[in-house]
């Protein structure tokens, strides 16, 4: 399906034009392919940070470039932990040198800011890494800027308490929990399975990571906090407060 918010569904005689003719941002989606519990896909962080990239996007006249569907090693504490099937995941240096790649071939294109949508939350300082090592390339000189941001990091108050009447438990054990189910069910429904939603959680993990790690702390489902309580009304609303937030968060640094 073309979607001309997609970079890969565009021609470069456009890609070229946009660039020069429009303070163009260049979204970069980061997921995983990571285990979700058995009601949701293993591709969900990947499909979750396109969507939210695809929804700001549009509402800021950007482009996406194609999701970097690998992520960093799942962590017991906030992903379950690397012991699960499927889960399969980059060294942190290979995750950085991506990132740094394709940061050096857009700024080849003449394309001045690009933001990360990341949507795996063991992502995040390898992807800064990856950025660093980037603008030390391209020197001081350079007029690229770069924004990274983790999407549920612009969920506002108003809306967690919305969203969890009952007390929040933190990002980290929401995972395959309320927030990424109810988005599932807003972008994805087709994909949730809401009869295999186990009962497990909320986890309770010591203060500290064991390596080896110790799996008997981690809930067999792979499920590290009740995803009961979602719904696609609360998926709706997490994603309108969520990608609005994030489109001020872009006109502000890149377009004001
Ligand atoms: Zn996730």
């Amino acid at each position: 399906m073309i979607d001309p918010v997609m970079m890969s569904s565009i021609s470069w005689v456009e890609f070229q034009r946009r660039v020069a003719h429009e303070n163009l941002v260049v979204f970069i989606p980061c997921g995983s392919l990571e285990q979700h519990g058995p009601h949701l896909p293993l591709g969900t962080d990947a499909l979750l940070c396109t969507a939210v990239a695809q929804s700001v996007a549009r509402a800021v006249n950007g482009l996406v470039a194609p999701t970097l569907n690998y992520g960093y090693k799942s962590q017991p504490r906030c992903g379950g932990g690397q012991h699960f099937p499927g889960t399969t995941s980059l060294d942190g240096h290979s995750l950085s040198q991506i990132a740094r790649d394709i940061i050096r071939e857009l700024a080849r294109h003449q394309v001045r800011h690009i933001a990360f949508i990341d949507g795996h939350y063991e992502n995040q300082w390898f992807l800064t890494e990856g950025i660093e090592l980037a603008m030390r390339d391209l020197g001081k000189t350079a007029e690229l800027r770069v924004m990274r941001l983790e999407y549920w990091d612009f969920c506002n108050e108003e809306t967690l308490k919305e969203v969890f009447p009952d007390g929040f438990p933190g990002f980290a054990l929401e995972h395959a929990a309320v927030i990424e189910t109810s988005l599932m069910l807003h972008y994805y429904p087709d994909l949730v399975h809401l009869d295999l939603i186990p009962s497990d959680g909320p986890a309770k993990f010591p203060a500290y990571d064991l390596y080896p790690p110790d799996i008997s702390l981690v809930p067999a489902s792979g499920v590290l906090s009740s995803a009961r309580g979602a719904s696609p009304q609360k998926g709706a609303l997490l994603a309108t407060q969520i990608c609005s937030s994030i489109a001020a968060a872009i006109e502000r640094e890149f377009y004001a």
